[in-house]
């Protein structure tokens, strides 16, 4: 077993209250193998893409509040430098590459848990939300819920699955859609958008990307969408989705756009039987729906929220095969804010990935 030395304190973001601006801090704890409790572990960072869900927990603007100070980050790559002594039946082991995901820990033994929707557990821990998260250089995560990463498969690469991709992924499995549907994508240039462009055309779907500018359309269309709507151009998304799709209207669309307007007419350009999967959070804003057509039509709205255990298995081993790859820019820790800022304005297309300081 490798033996490692383990600092003291370490480089972290922190954010000090809900909406305060982001504070690099060089001499953060870490927490050191003897504070362990049972059941955890400590893992040494490489890595941590930036979800639009970070940002909404720094701004304190989802009804649900985050711990304050919060340390934000959900999807991180790093090694386990230590583990909790009297942890019985440990799935891993000092030195394993293990992903940290938004659901950093469940209880295992509820009728969610047991249903596989941990990720609904009244004890769930939220990476990054409730636990602080992979902002920083040295995290204490839970060994049965970090996800192992496959051989071989690159840690900056394997980053954004672990939110984004598992998050996509699990939604489309779930959207009642057979190989050769449609399906629209808003925010389909994002992070999250540009991994369900990926995953839908494993699932055999055809695409229908919705977002804005250039940069996002040109991404969407390398990745495989079939078709592509600016949804800042279109005259009428309604008539353009269903002038691709001989006038029916689409089978499913996924949501990830973080405003509400990503929502708008989704009922009306769905075909009958058509599914509705909420992904986006925006924090304050209604869904709405005529429930006239909603029932007329037999559409089913369905929220969709991270993923548990396996589905991240899954997702990482279809992106590990190269089926489905995480379009990034790497930068270091201390851009975070700047990262925020450019996510506010939209300008992310794809995901950016931050590396620890060595
Ligand atoms: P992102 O900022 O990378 O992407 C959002 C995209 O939506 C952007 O490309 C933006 O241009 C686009 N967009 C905005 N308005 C639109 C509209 N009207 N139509 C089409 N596209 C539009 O964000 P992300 O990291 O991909 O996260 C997206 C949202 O998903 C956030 O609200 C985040 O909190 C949420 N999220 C949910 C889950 C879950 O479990 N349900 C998991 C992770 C993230
Ligand atoms: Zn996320």
């Amino acid at each position: 077993m490798p033996s490692y030395t383990i600092p003291k304190t370490q480089t972290a973001a922190v954010v000090p209250s809900s909406g305060a601006a982001i504070e690099l801090r060089k001499d953060h704890p870490v927490t050191q193998q003897k504070e362990l409790a049972p059941g955890e572990c400590l893992i040494k960072l490489a890595c941590t893409g930036v979800c639009h869900t970070d940002l909404h927990a720094a701004l304190g603007d989802w009804p649900v509040p985050a711990k304050t100070p919060l340390v934000g980050g959900h999807e991180g790559v790093g090694e386990i430098v230590a583990i909790g002594d009297n942890t019985s039946h440990s799935p891993v082991k000092v030195g394993d590459r293990v992903g940290i995901k938004w659901l950093a820990d469940s209880c295992l033994n509820c009728e969610q848990c047991r249903k596989g929707r941990e990720q609904n557990c009244l004890d769930a821990k939220l990476s990054g939300f409730t636990v602080d998260g992979t902002f920083q250089q040295y995290v204490v995560s839970f060994v049965n819920h970090v996800t192992p990463i496959p051989e071989g498969f690159d840690s900056n690469a394997a980053a954004s699955i672990l939110c984004a991709g598992v998050t996509v992924y699990r939604a489309i499995k779930y959207s009642q859609t057979s190989p050769g549907d449609w399906i629209v994508l808003p925010g389909a240039g994002g992070g999250l958008g540009h991994l369900a462009v990926q995953y839908a055309k494993v699932a055999g779907l055809r695409v229908i990307a919705v977002d804005t500018g250039a940069d996002k359309k040109k991404l969407c269309l390398e990745l495989g969408a079939d078709k592509w709507i600016d949804f800042n151009e279109t005259k009428d998304l309604v008539e353009d989705i269903k002038a691709i799709t001989d006038g029916l209207g689409a089978h499913s669309a996924l949501v990830t756009a973080a405003s509400s307007s990503g929502y708008k007419q989704a009922i009306e350009y769905l075909r009958g039987g058509g599914t509705l999967m909420a992904v986006g959070l925006p924090g304050k804003a209604n869904l709405e729906a005529s429930i006239f057509f909603t029932v007329f039509k037999s559409i089913s709205i369905l929220g969709s929220y991270v993923g548990n255990r396996q589905d991240a298995v899954e997702a990482l081993a279809i992106a590990a095969r190269g089926e489905v790859s995480c379009k990034y820019l790497v930068k270091e820790l201390d851009a975070l804010s700047s990262v925020y800022e450019g996510m506010t304005n939209g300008q992310v297309a794809g995901r950016i990935v931050l590396e620890m300081p060595k």
